[in-house]
């Protein structure tokens, strides 16, 4: 049974995803803030969009909500605490909530401090998880509305606590200076060093309009694994460790 993740580039580096039960057709569109690119990808693979997923209310990530939720004909799920600020929510969901898609489940885990309101989607049948912008390939959001006692509980105890080759798909194209950043607070981490020359290699094939961009020009997605070994702040020995890393990268 495979869930068919499509990655479409939005606005300058944002990630949107088209998750597709391969089954029945039937697909949701996650953090979405360009109808055109979207509904273009969803008229070239056949998808029947059934529902809309929103990670956070920031409108890099939700604002084409109501005109897809229109074209579809669909509900649009957010963060309960967000339904008077997230465009377009229909359906409050919060911590274990599941969601189904076709034949496949996502199950909701609440991690807040970019937001007070993020929720990441975990495809336990797939062995996918979407972090929207509180777990970056190899970094992690700002702390916009939580403190660093919130985000360590977020990355280091409840992302950390899923299986290591689940597939981890962000909010944004970051990697290459998040990786910068990871090498300048351990820069004797082979991991890290070994990772960063492999982005490093793969950006520099990325040219032009990043809606253009193909999966070859893409770091994402990473694995829980690959995260415990070489994201800083998922690294962090405890939540003062982790916000002092988040003040340095906040000015780096
Ligand atoms: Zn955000």
């Amino acid at each position: 049974m495979t869930l068919r993740i499509e990655r479409i580039p939005t606005l300058s580096d944002n990630y949107t995803y088209l998750v597709v039960c391969d089954e029945t057709s039937h697909a949701a569109i996650i953090d979405a803030p360009e109808e055109g690119p979207v509904a273009l990808r969803v008229a070239q693979t056949g998808a029947q969009v059934k529902l809309i997923l929103s990670t956070h209310h920031h409108p890099d990530h939700s604002m084409a909500n109501p005109e897809l939720a229109a074209r579809y004909g669909v509900p649009v799920y957010g963060h309960v605490s967000d339904a008077n600020r997230m465009p377009g929510q229909t359906n409050g969901i919060d911590e274990g909530d599941e969601i189904r898609i076709g034949n496949h489940v996502a199950r909701v885990l609440y991690i807040p401090s970019h937001t007070m309101g993020h929720v990441a989607y975990v495809f336990d049948q797939a062995r996918a998880v979407f972090t929207g912008d509180m777990l970056f390939a190899a970094g992690c959001g700002r702390l916009f509305e939580g403190n660093a006692e919130m985000m360590y509980d977020a990355l280091c105890r409840k992302l950390a606590a899923l299986p290591n080759d689940y597939l981890v798909y962000c909010g944004h194209e970051y990697t290459e200076n998040n990786l910068r950043f990871a090498l300048s607070v351990e820069p004797e981490n082979p991991e890290i060093k070994e990772r960063y020359e492999a982005v490093r290699e793969l950006r520099a094939r990325a040219a032009g309009d990043w809606h253009d961009a193909t999966p070859a020009e893409m770091t994402i997605p990473s694995t829980i694994a690959l995260e415990k070994a070489t994201n800083p702040f998922m690294r962090a020995e405890d939540a003062a460790e982790l916000g002092r890393r988040r003040t340095l990268k906040d000015n780096f």
